[in-house]
């Protein structure tokens, strides 16, 4: 199981399993957060504890999805969908970020161009650690 801390502590995520690969996103709110995501579903092998506040992107009269952060010490633990797909499930991703180095260092990274195609770009070989360190 992986497990993931806000800064100050308060808020934390756990992820059953593997985390497969992890996702780097050039839209204009991931980009700006500087984060990398491990999907699942709410309610699924995603859990957040602790206090959450929500951010759903202002530019948007229906957002998809909300972000969720620490009240406290401000980091991005997750997203979470706010719509149902078609087998009535909501898509959530943890923020891989929050994790302790060493447990994600070797996870690919899956690049996506959320800011124009909205499509997945191929894997250039880099993992956490190329982000990160
Ligand atoms: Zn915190």
């Amino acid at each position: 199981m992986l497990r993931g801390t806000c800064h100050c502590g308060a808020a934390h995520w756990t992820l059953e399993g593997d985390a497969g690969a992890v996702t780097a996103c050039n839209c204009t709110l991931c980009r700006r957060y500087g984060v990398l995501w491990a999907y699942d579903y709410v309610d699924g092998r995603i859990q957040v504890e602790g206090p959450t506040n929500s951010y759903t992107r202002a530019e948007k009269k229906a957002p998809s999805l909300e972000i969720l952060f620490c009240p406290t010490c401000a980091c991005v633990l997750a997203w979470r969908g706010l719509r149902q797909d078609a087998r009535g499930r909501r898509r959530m991703a943890i923020n891989v970020r929050l994790a302790p180095p060493e447990a994600v260092a070797d996870l690919p990274i899956d690049h996506f161009d959320g800011l124009e195609s909205f499509n997945d770009l191929p894997r250039d070989g880099r993992c956490v650690r190329d982000m990160w360190f």
